[in-house]
C-alpha cells in the first residue's frame, strides 16, 4: 500500500467531519485513488462490525467485581483520611501532654512555696497530707478541753 496524502482525510471524511467542498473533492479523489478507497473500506468494515458486535452486558459477577473494587478505593482513601487525622491527633496530643507536664510542673513548683496549713486549708480532705489529722487532733482536744470547762462551771 503506497501512503497517499489524502490518506489522513480518510478517517475525518467517514466520520463526516469534513467540510462540504472538501468532501466532494475527497469523494472524487477516492474514487481515481484504491489507496484512498482501500482505507476508507476498511473503516466502513470496522465500523459495520462495531455495529454488529452486540454490547456485551455486564454480568452480576463483573458488575459485583467492580463494585468491591470501587469501595475498596473509597475504604483506602477513608483509611487514608483516617491515617491523617489520626496523625494530628498524635500530634496533638504530644503538644498538650508537654504544655500539661509544664504547666503542672510550673503549678508544682507554685505548691511548694505555700505553707503547710495553706495546702490542708484548700486540699480535698481525702488527699490531705498527715499533718492535718494532727492538726484535728488538736482540734478536738481543745474542744474536748473547753467542754470540760463548760462541765465544771
Ligand atoms: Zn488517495
Amino acid at each position: 500500500m503506497t501512503a497517499c496524502e489524502h490518506n489522513r482525510k480518510i478517517s475525518a471524511y467517514h466520520d463526516g467531519e469534513l467540510p462540504g467542498e472538501e468532501c466532494r473533492d475527497l469523494e472524487e479523489h477516492i474514487r481515481e485513488c484504491s489507496t484512498c478507497a482501500q482505507e476508507l473500506e476498511q473503516l466502513r468494515s470496522l465500523s459495520r462490525l462495531l455495529a454488529a458486535a452486540e454490547m456485551p452486558g455486564m454480568s452480576s459477577d463483573v458488575l459485583e467485581r467492580l463494585h468491591s473494587s470501587v469501595s475498596s478505593v473509597r475504604e483506602v482513601f477513608v483509611l487514608r483520611t483516617a491515617e491523617r487525622v489520626m496523625t494530628v491527633a498524635a500530634a496533638l496530643l504530644v503538644v498538650c501532654a508537654v504544655w500539661f507536664w509544664q504547666t503542672a510542673g510550673a503549678l508544682d513548683s507554685g505548691i511548694e512555696r505555700l505553707e503547710d496549713w495553706e495546702i490542708a486549708a484548700v486540699w480535698p480532705q481525702t488527699e490531705a497530707p498527715a499533718e492535718a489529722s494532727a492538726e484535728e487532733m488538736l482540734a478536738q482536744w481543745m474542744v474536748l478541753d473547753l467542754s470540760q470547762e463548760n462541765g465544771s462551771d
